[in-house]
């Protein structure tokens, strides 16, 4: 009996992977239904981690993908294809402390509101559960205070 009789038999199937991306969409991409396609096209679970997408308009949106690493592969490249552009190491952004001065100045790229400048205090306030790690904020603040620390392989 070949190796592979012996699989099928067996029922083994592929080992399914976890991978998490943050996906960018242009303004002629947000209509589609990209999770719905991924399932159906490459039997890939895509759960939704983080979101920001407005009608007409460009989004982030951060995603965990779990499926076959091949199909994986294959959903990525068709995601390209669609013209979205993916992030395939991302992370989390952290503000130190130490060099934040409180300008505010990155407040005003972020598009989730996970930068606020809180005015009665005068402090900047970060809410990670809000940030999409879209890296806008990255070049705005002039002492590098905020980084982006990324996940290990
Ligand atoms: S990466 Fe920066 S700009 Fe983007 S959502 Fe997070 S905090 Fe806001
Ligand atoms: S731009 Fe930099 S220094 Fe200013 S509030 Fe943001 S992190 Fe702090």
């Amino acid at each position: 009996m070949t190796a592979w009789r012996v699989l099928l038999i067996s029922g083994y199937r592929p080992e399914s992977v976890k991978r998490r991306l943050t996906l960018h969409f242009p303004r002629e991409a947000v209509h589609q239904p990209i999770t719905y396609r991924l399932a159906v096209d490459f039997d890939i679970a895509a759960k939704i981690l983080r979101a920001q997408i407005a009608p007409n308009q460009s989004g982030t949106m951060v995603v965990e993908l779990s499926g076959d690493i091949d199909e994986l592969d294959a959903a990525e490249l068709w995601l390209e294809q669609q013209g979205l552009a993916l992030n395939r190491a991302p992370g989390e952004i952290r503000i130190d402390p130490e060099r934040c001065v409180d300008c505010g100045i990155c407040s005003s790229v972020c598009p989730s509101g996970a930068l606020r400048f809180d005015r009665p205090s005068q402090r900047l306030q970060f809410a990670a559960a809000r940030c999409l790690v879209c890296e806008q904020c990255l070049p705005s603040c002039p002492l590098e205070a905020i980084a982006l620390v990324l996940e290990q392989p």
